[in-house]
């Protein structure tokens, strides 16, 4: 690492992280982690690879070939790179998908953080424990099947899945097991814990109405929690009805960070900075907005 007037610069010895995706544009990991490396005083950089489908393990043996030490992974790659790593973590082996890569010597190993990030922004950020909790997730999508194992293996007492498609949310509890059952979503008023996991909500997606909830806010009120895994807005449609309702409402930005520090530590071995990942992650949402 060379330090010119304070200012960090690659070296031939800098250390090496990406996230592959289509698009990826948009992605925020290259925003989280450089300002971990950054505040820790790490010589590692992260960058962004727009890699196609069907790319992905062309992608990993890039990632062997220039010793890349760690590497994220976006649609539409999850599903490919768990087929092509060298090992699979339990998690990422029963979800089929895995968002992160570690490299160990010449092993690549394949992980999924996404249901730990989940756990610990409701455990650390929110004071939640899922344990004994009633759950009702929206969706059953990559991103539900990673909250739905994680609320199983953490203890929650029922986990509804309730998705428009019945045979996407019957993949699903056969994924997890019970608790996990397939539900309506009528069924959130219920809950202590309602989680969406689907898009709606968010914003300039084609095919999403803009100010759309995907659950009714009238089965929402106080004493439960919940979670809209959508950062952008970051007020989403949701999570202010849920407010006014006086439900706890929180946005994706949890999960977000914590997932990315899961992978951080599997990475460098070190704690993750989470308050300069955040305060990154919410200076580039502002300058986006
Ligand atoms: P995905 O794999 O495409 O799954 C999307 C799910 O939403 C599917 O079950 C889909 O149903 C359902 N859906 C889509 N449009 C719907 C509608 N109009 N009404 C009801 N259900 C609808 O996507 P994903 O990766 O799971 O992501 C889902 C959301 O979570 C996205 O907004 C994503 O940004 C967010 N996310 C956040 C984090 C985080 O760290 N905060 C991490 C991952 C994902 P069909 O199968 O019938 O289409």
């Amino acid at each position: 690492m060379t330090e010119r007037s304070g200012l960090w610069s690659p070296t031939g010895r800098t250390r090496l992280a990406a996230v592959i995706g289509d698009p990826v544009h948009h992605s925020l990991s290259p925003v989280l982690h450089n300002a971990a490396f950054r505040a820790l005083d790490l010589d590692w950089v992260y960058l962004a690879f727009e890699v196609p489908a069907g790319g992905a393990a062309g992608a990993l043996d890039g990632m062997r070939a220039l010793s890349f030490d760690g590497l994220n992974v976006t649609m539409p790659h999850k599903g490919d790179i768990a087929a092509a790593v060298d090992e699979l973590t339990p998690d990422a082996d029963r979800l089929g998908a895995v968002n992160t890569v570690v490299r160990e010597g010449s092993v690549l190993v394949g992980h999924n953080t996404d249901g730990e990030g989940f756990l610990r922004a409701l455990r650390i950020d929110e004071n939640v424990d899922p344990e004994g909790k009633r759950c009702l997730v929206r969706g059953a999508g990559g991103a539900a099947r990673a909250v739905v194992l994680a609320l199983v293996t953490a203890g929650a007492s029922d986990v509804v899945i309730a998705a428009r498609r019945t045979e996407a949310a019957e993949a699903v509890v056969a994924m997890a097991g019970p608790p996990a059952r397939v539900g309506g979503v009528e069924e959130a008023d219920g809950a202590d814990l309602v989680v969406n996991a689907t898009p709606v909500g968010m914003d300039n997606v084609v095919g999403i109405d803009p100010g759309a909830v995907p659950i009714d806010p009238s089965r929402l009120g106080p004493g439960q929690v919940v979670v809209d895994l959508i950062y952008d807005p970051v007020v989403t449609p949701l999570v202010e009805a849920a407010r006014q309702r006086g439900a706890v409402a929180v946005n994706g930005l949890g999960m977000l960070l914590h997932q990315a520090a899961v992978a951080f530590r599997l990475w460098t071995g070190q704690d993750a900075p989470v308050e300069a990942m955040s305060a990154a992650v919410l200076r580039e949402l502002a300058h986006r907005a």
